[in-house]
């Protein structure tokens, strides 16, 4: 069997057009574009083209892009004092912090002061417990990408045997509770799982975050069933790959995401209707049509 291909790209510009047509509704109520401010501390390449792309997207769907760029050597406190100054800014509706911080920064302490009601990116404490506790979240981008995804392939989730490699705060924990959410079936496994495989291979929607190429081979996918990669790596011949070793993954699965091009462009989709729905919420109105609703159902 040679497996569907999940087009991350093909999806993620379908609602990248949907925000575009939204952001013009808003742009007409309020009088203005939602605001998204990027924040860049130091030149780390693989950030500096997430951000760019990132810009990029944001302005074609009509959002209005606000780029901070600072120093490498830039001190926690003039970080903290830059964000609490875009906490209080009334144009700007989502703040995002790109990761790698460097050394002298305290990662959790910067993400922290977001204000929860612009955390476009879903790190803050308040709207992690909000999505573990059913309530009104914003949720990180990559595991809302991934459930956007994974919803395609099945009728409905609930109950799917699902399999979620990682438990970073990031993609896996939030991944398992957006499954959780969707009353899926969720196993999480992780570095002191002891036979990985006798997990993944029983898994109808198999999700894999664990930053290490080629992690799991064809043999630890059960047949017929969808995975979605969410790894980068980056290989010493420059090649960037996911954690599924892809061409021996194809033949087992029923449909699964490429790297580059599946996970990746979903991410920054994502990014934009939080920012939209940020927007939205503080200015009182309903969430966009846009906005997946993810609050949890009995
Ligand atoms: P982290 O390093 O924070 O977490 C990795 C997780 O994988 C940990 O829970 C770790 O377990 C687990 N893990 C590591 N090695 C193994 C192993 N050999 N077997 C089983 N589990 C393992 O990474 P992130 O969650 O931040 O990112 C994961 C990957 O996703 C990276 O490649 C990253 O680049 C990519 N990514 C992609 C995005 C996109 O937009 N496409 C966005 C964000 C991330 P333990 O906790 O026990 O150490």
């Amino acid at each position: 069997m040679t497996a569907q291909l999940i087009d991350g790209k093909s999806i993620a510009a379908t609602l990248d057009e949907k925000v575009a047509e939204e952001t013009a509704n808003f742009k007409k109520r309020v009088g203005r574009a939602p605001g998204l401010a990027a924040v860049l501390v130091g030149a780390d390449p693989a950030s500096e083209i997430y951000v760019r792309n990132k810009v990029r997207r944001t302005q074609k769907a009509g959002l209005e892009s606000f780029e901070h760029r600072l120093s490498a050597e830039t001190e926690e406190a003039e970080l903290l004092a830059l964000v609490d100054r875009l906490n209080k800014d009334e144009a700007v509706d989502g703040i995002l912090v790109q990761l790698p911080l460097p050394s002298q920064i305290d990662s959790a302490r910067v993400l922290n002061a977001i204000s929860p009601e612009k955390d476009v990116d879903g790190f803050h404490p308040v709207n992690a417990g909000r999505l573990a506790t059913g309530l009104q979240a914003l949720v990180p981008c990559t595991p809302l990408g991934c459930l956007i995804m994974a919803e395609r392939q099945f009728e409905k989730i609930d109950g799917v045997e699902s399999v979620v490699v990682g438990r970073s705060n990031i993609v896996g924990k939030p991944m398992v509770q957006l499954l959780i959410s969707r009353r899926a079936t969720v196993t999480v496994v992780h570095s002191a799982t002891a036979d990985i495989s006798a997990h993944t291979r029983r898994a109808d929607l198999l999700v894999v975050a664990a930053g290490r190429p080629k992690l799991i081979g064809g043999d630890q996918i059960k047949p017929g069933g969808v995975v979605i990669d969410v790894g980068i790596n980056r290989l010493d011949n420059g090649k960037i790959v996911g954690d599924v070793a892809f061409d021996e993954a194809k033949e087992v699965a029923r449909a699964i995401t490429p790297v580059p091009g599946g996970v990746g462009p979903m991410t920054i989709a994502c990014l934009l209707v939080n920012t939209l729905t940020a927007a939205c919420r503080r200015k009182g109105l309903a969430d966009p049509a846009c906005t997946p609703r993810i609050i949890a159902t009995r």
